[in-house]
């Protein structure tokens, strides 16, 4: 389109004008798609650190069942020998990783002699989880039963049973 035939006087105010709009609308274009882009970023960072948060819990929680598999496999095992607790077979086994992540009960064979329930070992830190509550994998010996049981616990419920259970944080101190 070229330009219009007949605009008298004010011509040089409307393309002004004109002129103006356009600026403004270019403006009003950037900032949307500066927006765009940082909704987009802002949407892919929160997925990144969720994806993150949950392969560090999924991969905790596959190391823990190994570690529970070990135990209910070599407790008649422990309960003859006393001095062949298996966890320690865990950390030998799943190695540094185990180590670095993991709190042990150190009074577990003396309190699972009288306890009724006590804690084996849990994540010696908490998992972090964007928008949901942080918590540990505690695994819990249920002396009656003699069975084993890995349970995810909050924060919140961690702090109420952690004593109890034996497991003492000492950063909780
Ligand atoms: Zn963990």
């Amino acid at each position: 389109m070229t330009t219009e035939p007949h605009v008298p006087e004010s011509s040089t105010a409307t393309s002004g004008a004109i002129a103006s709009r356009v600026m403004m609308q270019r403006r009003r274009r950037v900032v949307r798609s500066a927006l765009t882009v940082l909704g987009v970023t802002v949407v892919m960072l929160v997925l990144t650190i969720m994806n993150r948060d949950q392969q560090a819990v999924e991969s905790c929680r596959q190391r823990m069942e190994t570690a529970l598999e070990t135990l209910q496999q070599q407790h008649q095992e422990w309960l003859r020998d006393p001095q062949k607790f298996p966890l320690r077979a865990v950390a030998a086994q799943l190695g540094d990783v185990w180590r670095e992540h993991v709190l042990d009960n150190w009074r577990f064979s003396e309190q699972a002699a009288f306890a009724r329930r006590v804690g084996v070992c849990c994540c010696e830190r908490p998992h972090s989880r964007l928008f949901r509550p942080a918590g540990r994998h505690v695994i819990i010996f249920h002396g009656g039963e003699h069975r084993y049981e890995l349970t995810w616990m909050n924060e919140g419920e961690f702090a109420e049973q952690a004593e109890q259970l034996g497991l003492q944080v000492t950063a909780r101190r």
